[in-house]
């Protein structure tokens, strides 16, 4: 797909700059000057290696599909153990591990309502744009975004994992707004007491 038209990125660096120039590169020329070079930092290669992680985790959208259909029942297994600590009690715990294993997998951003498996296993939080139904007009011919032009268009990414998914086409699916409110919050927890519900409504209607 063409870049969108008026999609100007960075509109302080003068269109002839832009020639060539990936974004990590247009960042650092931008950037002000000062004595203080950190060590060991480059923008490029930190990008890199994350997209690594991101981008295996989006080939291996099966397996991870099925590894999370299997987590998600042991944690609605344990939902008793839950409910006597207290959802509250362990939120910060789980928030941590959540936080963490899904960063380094997904990159993930806490939105606090999880649709990876809906999305192939890529992160659309991920998007500049947090677009949460399918990409905009500006992906580049490439497939990248045309906001990051070295990041793979996160939408084009969700496609392509979730053809090898079992649900993959979870992706049609329409999906909220994203709530703000539930920023930094745990998507796990937050999915396993609405299980629960669902499963003593369930219940009870069938015991009626
Ligand atoms: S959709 Fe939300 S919870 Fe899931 S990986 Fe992305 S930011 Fe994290």
């Amino acid at each position: 797909m063409a870049p969108s038209p008026g999609s100007d990125v960075l509109p302080s660096v003068p269109p002839a700059a832009t020639d060539g120039m990936t974004q990590a590169t247009m960042v650092k020329k931008t950037a002000p000057k000062s004595d203080y070079k950190p060590a060991d930092v480059s923008p490029q290669r930190r990008v890199q290696r994350s997209f690594a992680v991101r981008l295996w985790s989006v080939r291996h959208s099966r397996f991870l599909e099925w590894v999370y259909l299997r987590f998600s029942a042991m944690f609605l297994h344990l939902h008793p153990l839950w409910k006597a600590i207290g959802y509250g009690r362990v939120e910060a715990p789980i928030k941590f591990v959540e936080k963490r294993v899904k960063g380094f997998m997904f990159d993930c951003r806490m939105c606090g309502q999880c649709v990876l498996s809906s999305t192939g296993m890529s992160c659309p939080m991920n998007c500049p744009k947090q677009l949460r139904n399918g990409p905009c007009g500006g992906v580049r011919a490439n497939g990248n975004c045309e906001v990051e032009p070295d990041m793979p268009c996160v939408w084009v990414k969700a496609w392509e994992g979730s053809r090898n998914m079992a649900h993959g086409d979870n992706i049609l699916a329409v999906q909220k707004p994203v709530d703000q409110s539930l920023r930094e919050t745990s998507a796990w927890l937050r999915v396993t007491a609405l299980a629960a519900s669902e499963r003593e409504k369930s219940r009870l209607e069938a015991g009626a």
